[in-house]
């Protein structure tokens, strides 16, 4: 499996909101880039390192497909929790 990924991508930058409890939640797609298919049916993981915020979809790692779903410039502390929505990433 190739892990290296030459000459990445940036999506762009990690959207995120506050919940009533005033924690950070991060927002990140709720569909894979890369398949196209409903994170939260495949499953997925986050993990965040070096001020980027990476998005691997389950369904494509068990396809043995290389490369994040997303991959997002984070400007902010990794948050404790993440959500999912389409919406501050639709492009107008
Ligand atoms: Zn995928």
């Amino acid at each position: 499996m190739d892990n290296l990924q030459p000459g990445h991508q940036s999506d762009g930058v990690l959207h995120y909101r506050r919940d009533v409890d005033g924690e950070q939640v991060g927002i990140i797609p709720a569909t894979c880039k890369v398949c196209g298919r409903a994170l939260h049916k495949v499953g997925f993981r986050v993990s965040q390192r070096d001020g980027v915020m990476f998005v691997d979809c389950d369904g494509c790692t068990t396809a043995g497909l290389p490369g994040h779903a997303w991959q997002f410039t984070a400007a902010e502390a990794a948050p404790i929790r993440v959500e999912l929505d389409d919406q501050p990433y639709i492009r107008r």
